[in-house]
C-alpha cells in the first residue's frame, strides 16, 4: 500500500477569503481532515461530504487529545494509505506546534508538506489598520508567546521599545504579568499598545491603550481569546485610516 502524505496547512486568522488557493484545493480534496478549535464552519464547508473531520481542539490546561496522540493520529493515518490534511489556525509554523508534526512525519518516514497561512499578526495587523513595520515607527517586529508555561524565564529584553513592535500571542490571561514584565526590562509605561480580539473577523474588536493600562483594558472589555496584544508606537498612529476605523472601535 502506498504512504499517504501529511499536509500542514494554514487556515488563516478566520475569513475563507483568507485561505491561500492551495489550502482551499487542499481542503476541498482531503478525504481525511484533522483540525483544531480555531477552524470555523466556512473552512470546514469547504471539505467533501464524504470528507472525515477529525477535531482535536485544545484547550489551555484542558487538552481533548495531547499533542503526541495528534502526532500519532497523523503519522497512523498516513501508514494507512490516506493523505492527511492536518489543518491550524494562522500559520503552521508560527505557536502552531506544525514543528512538532513535521519532525513525527520525519521519523516515521511519511512525507510531509507545509503550506504557509496568514498568521494572526499579520491579519491583525491588517484588519485593524496597524502597520507593523514601518518607515517612521518600526524596523523591527517580533512574534512571542505569552502563555504562563515559562513566561517569567523568558528573556523580552530589546524586543519591545522605540523602533520596535512586539505582538503577544496568547497573552490575554496573563496580560498583567505581560505589563510587569516588559516594565521591569525598562519600557515606558506610557508605550502605546492595542488589543486586537477576533482579528479580521467579522466580531473583531480593536482596543487601544498605554502599557501601563494593559490589566485594565483587557479586564474592562472582558476580552477573551483568540487576541492578541501589540506593543509599540505603530499601535498609535493617528492617520486616516485609523480614524476611519476608530468610529467602529471600542476605546
Ligand atoms: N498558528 C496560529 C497561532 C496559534 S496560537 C497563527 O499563526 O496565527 C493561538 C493564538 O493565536 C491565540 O491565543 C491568539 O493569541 C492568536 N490568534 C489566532 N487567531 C486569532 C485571531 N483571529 N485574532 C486574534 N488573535 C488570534
Amino acid at each position: 500500500m502506498q504512504i499517504g502524505t501529511i499536509y500542514l496547512v494554514g487556515a488563516g486568522p478566520g475569513p475563507v477569503d483568507l485561505l491561500t488557493l492551495r489550502a482551499a484545493r487542499l481542503i476541498s480534496e482531503a478525504r481525511v481532515i484533522v483540525h483544531d478549535g480555531l477552524i470555523g464552519p466556512d473552512i470546514l464547508g469547504l471539505a467533501r461530504a464524504d470528507a472525515r473531520l477529525v477535531s482535536v481542539a485544545k484547550q489551555r490546561a484542558r487538552h481533548t487529545l495531547p499533542q503526541e496522540g495528534i502526532n500519532a493520529l497523523l503519522v497512523r493515518e498516513a501508514l494507512g494509505g490516506s493523505d492527511v490534511v492536518r489543518l491550524k489556525g494562522g500559520d503552521p509554523f508560527i505557536f502552531g506546534r506544525g514543528g512538532e508534526e513535521a519532525e513525527a512525519a520525519r521519523a516515521a518516514g511519511v512525507p510531509v508538506e507545509v503550506v504557509p497561512g496568514i498568521s494572526a499578526a499579520q491579519g491583525a495587523g491588517a484588519a485593524a489598520q496597524i502597520a507593523l513595520t514601518h518607515r517612521d515607527a518600526a524596523s523591527i517586529v517580533s512574534f512571542v508567546a505569552g502563555q504562563c508555561k515559562g513566561l517569567a524565564e523568558q528573556d523580552w529584553s530589546g524586543l519591545a521599545g522605540k523602533g520596535r513592535t512586539l505582538v503577544i500571542y496568547m497573552g490575554v490571561s496573563t496580560a498583567g504579568r505581560i505589563a510587569d514584565k516588559l516594565m521591569a526590562d525598562g519600557l515606558a509605561p506610557g508605550m502605546p499598545v492595542a488589543v486586537v480580539e477576533n482579528a479580521a473577523r467579522p466580531e473583531m474588536r480593536v482596543l487601544r491603550g498605554l502599557l501601563a493600562g494593559l490589566p485594565e483594558l483587557v479586564e474592562a472589555h472582558a476580552v477573551k481569546s483568540p487576541a492578541l496584544i501589540v506593543i509599540g508606537e505603530v499601535t498609535a498612529r493617528e492617520d486616516a485610516a485609523v480614524a476611519a476605523l476608530a468610529q467602529e472601535t471600542v476605546q
